[in-house]
């Protein structure tokens, strides 16, 4: 996605050679017009999947997601984070590792938003280990409905996050690819 890839250059910061940062599009505040176009791109590439709800984690999955379910016309599902496990018989959770907090979490749905018969397409802001999405998907299967794919908007791909989400056997479409982060320089993979 060309104007992704330009926006990354001109306004993201590599923090060091793990963090980037995309404050001032994504992650705090936000450009609707760019989101509207990734829901596009989402939308192309899964609307033949038989997709019939978008999960998100909370919070900064929520502007693509959002998009992405209203350009494919379905409901959006925020997954919620919670900061210790509540003993709850009517949610279905599981514990994650978080990548930027480097602390565990966990991550809730209440059935009430799922069913058997559903087919879910992730959407996450940022692909690193793969931990966010694999709970996402955890729930998704607990509840007996199915992943119909893992859709990111900017995937390092010198971590591992793509390849353990294909070992379990989820598709992954990433909007932007990067190869490699040094301090103040972004390459794309190409
Ligand atoms: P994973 O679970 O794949 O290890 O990490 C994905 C989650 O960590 C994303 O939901 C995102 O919020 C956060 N994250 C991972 N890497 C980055 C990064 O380089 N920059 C930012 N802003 N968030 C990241």
């Amino acid at each position: 996605m060309k104007t992704l890839h330009e926006r990354i250059l001109e306004d993201g910061a590599a923090l060091d050679k793990n963090i980037l940062k995309v404050d001032s599009f994504l992650n705090h505040q936000v450009d609707p017009h760019l989101m509207y176009e990734i829901g596009t791109y989402f939308k192309d590439y899964f609307k033949k999947r038989g997709i019939t709800k978008i999960f998100t984690i909370e919070s900064s999955g929520i502007s693509p997601a959002v998009m992405t379910a209203m350009q494919m016309n379905l409901p959006m599902v925020i997954l919620k984070k919670q900061a210790s496990k509540i003993l709850n018989a009517d949610v279905y959770q599981t514990t994650v590792y978080s990548f930027t907090k480097g602390a565990n979490y966990e991550l809730t749905l209440s059935p009430k938003y799922i069913k058997e018969e559903d087919c879910i397409l992730i959407i996450d802001d940022f692909l690193a280990n793969g931990e966010a999405a694999l709970g996402a998907a955890r729930l998704v299967e607990e509840s007996g409905a199915k992943v119909g794919g893992i859709g990111i908007v900017i995937e390092k791909s010198f971590q591992p996050g793509r390849q353990s989400l294909e070992d379990k056997g989820y598709e992954v479409y990433s909007l932007a690819r990067i190869a490699k982060l040094e301090r103040n320089s972004i390459e794309f993979l190409k």
